[in-house]
């Protein structure tokens, strides 16, 4: 039973069930019932419920019980990262490493940001009243999340939501929700209310749409590909929720002249493969003036050669597999349709023998020769591959930059503070790195700039986003007849 509903694990009503698949191995991890729309009717119902007395509880007694649930997770680091290695592929030294320390790091900033509340000063702005600023939480969210951090994506969306005082439904991916639901349970021990954060494991056409569309939900929260940000964007519009999207990226890595070349190398090598490169702010563009060029492209592929492939628990091994057989299909066919037109200058063949041949592996592939309007240099691949252009001078590698619908993150590598200033400025990303490319940290925003969406996770910001501003004005005088009636009607 993997529907968690109002506090209790339940069955979902479809007639369907899916197989969790480890990708790496090919073996199933979990057989997972699904949900149904009329599971989503019952979850929002609950989540609606739980309002009424979430939104009222202090929030220091919010910030405690977050702070049991960091204390929980902390004890079982170890169970989390194995479950989320095994539904995804990563390599355990990537789970133990980050997504769980990560998860554990955000509970506890969303703890203490639970107890900031920021507004204006409540004071007389006009003679005759108080002002003040109620901060308030904005009812039942219903969040989707994509599949290449399960674990990290659910703590970005039920963090700041709870904190603020909302209630929730998440939607994980159906092909990873192993995690999304034992983080639902564990908050659950932790002592938060039943209905506050409920889970259900369902399809996106299904249970995602009926979600969306629910006009008992009052924001959606949706991370994932743009295309289907924008069907969520419609189905918002029923009863104009507040909507929050966090969508694809296509990240430049902007190389000038002065840089230093191996320090850009390792930054390129961990941007670009980070969870196998299915990361939205993974470097996919690396822009590299003329002059260093060759240097560039020869020193990463033999680092590219390099990489080892392996299962999760070989320690030897440094990147694991994509999170399916169907996702590999798409990062190898655009790959193919590349030799078409570039060359592939490392990688690009699937393993066919040993251990790799039986799991979704694909190699680090590194691409030159791509022309501008070419499909690897515009749309997202999503998995390890890295396509390098080279520029002659600073204005076009800005332009290059910025020359995508997307505008997640970016990073420029230079050793000269004004070609910084001037990139961090002009590149339009809701991310730019200097000499570094991928680094998170809870207390600064996560989002996108065009169409890679809008609203921020984690931070301040995304706490602010999960609240609504209320003015509240007092009038101080009592008076009948108020001084400002005369701009309205006579007063005689
Ligand atoms: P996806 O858009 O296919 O699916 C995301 C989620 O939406 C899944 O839970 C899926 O079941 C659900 N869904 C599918 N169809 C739906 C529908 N019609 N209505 C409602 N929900 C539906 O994306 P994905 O393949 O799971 O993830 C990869 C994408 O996510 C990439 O584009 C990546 O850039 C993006 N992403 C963005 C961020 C970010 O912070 N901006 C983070 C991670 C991933």
């Amino acid at each position: 039973m993997y529907q968690f509903i109002n506090g209790r694990t339940e069955q979902g009503t479809s007639t369907h069930t899916h197989d969790v698949v480890n990708p790496a191995t090919g073996g199933v991890v979990a057989t997972v019932d699904l949900a149904s729309a009329a599971d989503v009717d019952r979850a929002v119902a609950a989540a609606r419920a739980a309002f009424a007395t979430w939104a009222r509880t202090a929030p220091g007694e919010r910030s405690a019980i977050l702070h049991r649930f960091a204390s929980i997770l902390t004890e079982r680091a170890e169970e989390f990262a194995r479950v989320e290695s095994s539904q995804t592929g990563k390599p355990l030294r990537l789970t133990r490493g980050f997504d769980v320390p990560g998860t554990i790091d955000n509970i506890e900033f969303f703890a203490g940001a639970a107890r900031h509340l920021e507004g204006k000063a409540t004071a007389e702005y006009s003679p005759d009243h108080t002002s003040s600023i109620r901060r308030e939480p904005i009812g039942v969210v219903g969040s989707i999340a994509p599949w290449n951090y399960p674990l990290q994506m659910a703590a970005w969306k039920i963090l700041p939501a709870i904190a603020a005082g909302n209630t929730i439904v998440l939607k994980p991916a159906e092909i990873t929700p192993l995690t999304s639901v034992m983080f639902a349970q564990a908050l659950n021990d932790a002592g938060l209310p039943p209905g506050v954060v409920n889970v259900l494991v369902g399809t996106g056409p299904e249970v995602g749409a009926a979600l969306m569309r629910h006009e008992g939900v009052d924001m959606v929260s949706f991370t994932g590909s743009t295309a289907i940000g924008r069907t969520v964007l419609e189905a918002a519009a029923v009863n104009t929720k507040r909507v929050h999207l966090e969508l694809g990226g296509k990240a430049p890595f902007v190389v000038f002249e002065d840089a230093d070349v191996d320090a850009a190398v390792h930054g390129a090598v961990a941007g670009s493969l980070i969870n196998s490169g299915q990361d939205c702010t993974a470097a996919t563009r690396a822009i590299v003036h003329r002059s260093i060029y060759q240097e560039f492209v020869d020193k990463l592929a033999t680092r590219f050669r390099d990489i080892r492939l392996g299962l999760q628990d070989d320690e030897g091994a440094d990147l694991g597999s994509l999170v399916s057989v169907k996702h590999r299909e798409h990062v190898a066919g655009m790959v193919e349709r590349a030799r078409g037109y570039a060359k592939v200058l490392t990688g690009g063949e699937i393993p066919s023998e040993g251990v790799l041949a039986r799991g979704a592996f694909y190699p680090p592939t590194l691409i030159i020769d791509a022309a501008l309007d070419s499909e690897i240099v515009k749309d997202e691949v999503f998995g390890p591959v890295l396509v390098v252009l080279p520029f002659d001078d600073d204005d076009e590698a800005i332009r290059l930059a910025n020359d995508t619908v997307y505008g997640l993150a970016a990073s420029a590598w230079t050793s000269n503070v004004h070609r910084a200033m001037r990139a961090t400025r002009e590149i339009n990303a809701g991310c730019v790195w200097v000499n570094d490319h991928i680094p998170i940290i809870s207390e600064m925003p996560h989002g996108g700039f065009k169409q890679s969406g809008f609203g921020k996770d984690m931070s301040a910001y995304s706490f602010e986003e999960y609240t609504q501003v209320k003015h509240v004005m007092f009038e101080l005088s009592g008076s009948a007849e108020k001084d400002w009636h005369r701009t309205i009607f006579q007063l005689r």
